[in-house]
């Protein structure tokens, strides 16, 4: 399962602004973007024309890198978008949100989605009481995701069961017993992330 490894602040400053990927760290005045809200790189100050492309290009970069997604999955994505019916911009972002790890995420398990993945990927979830470690996993309407009995011990989800967050409104969580369920499928206006997938869709369609 390949990810990206390199510096995460490095991807905000390239995308002139903040995706705020480390969690905490990102809302303190250490945060990369704050200090050099410029891109990086020897060029990273000068000034750009972008073109149409360029547009396009950057929007689907920018969601690729909220989500922790490269270029073959997020390309599998948008077909997959592209062939349900509905609108594909929309289609991709409910995908994208749906994923195990983003649920995790929104769920209050992690700071950031790469904690939420790593959580997963360690085993630490059953979704309708199964096992699943697979954070591309695709949770659907009504499956429930619970911790698994041997983490709800541990002294990191109890962190988490006493810093609840606020759950999206389809989305129904009780992280006090550490469990939730999607009650039905986002629409856009309630998946908050800063990306206009039009213009992704129009580079795809290219
Ligand atoms: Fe982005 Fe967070 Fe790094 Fe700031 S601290 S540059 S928001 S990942």
């Amino acid at each position: 399962m390949a990810r990206y490894t390199g510096s995460v602040c490095r991807l905000c400053r390239r995308e002139g602004l903040k995706l705020f990927l480390k969690g905490d760290r990102c809302y303190t005045d250490k945060c990369a973007f704050s200090r050099r809200g410029y891109a990086p790189g020897q060029h990273g100050q000068g000034r750009k024309k972008v073109s149409n492309y360029g547009l396009q290009l950057r929007e689907k970069q920018k969601a690729k890198r909220i989500y922790g997604i490269l270029e073959g999955q997020f390309r599998k994505y948008y077909e997959k978008a592209d062939r349900k019916k509905g609108i594909t911009g929309e289609n991709l972002l409910v995908l994208l949100e749906t994923r195990l790890d983003n649920i995790v995420y929104k769920l209050g398990y992690g700071q950031s989605r790469a904690e939420a993945r790593q959580l997963v990927t360690h085993g630490h979830f059953l979704v309708n009481g199964k096992k699943v470690d697979i954070p591309s996993f695709k949770v659907s309407v009504n499956d429930t995701v619970t911790v698994c009995d041997r983490s709800k011990a541990s002294e990191k989800f109890k962190t988490f069961a006493e810093n609840p967050k606020t759950l999206p409104v389809w989305l129904e969580g009780d992280i006090e017993n550490f469990q939730g369920k999607v009650v039905r499928e986002p629409s856009r206006d309630e998946i908050d992330v800063p990306v206009n997938e039009t213009l992704i869709v129009e580079l795809y369609s290219r």
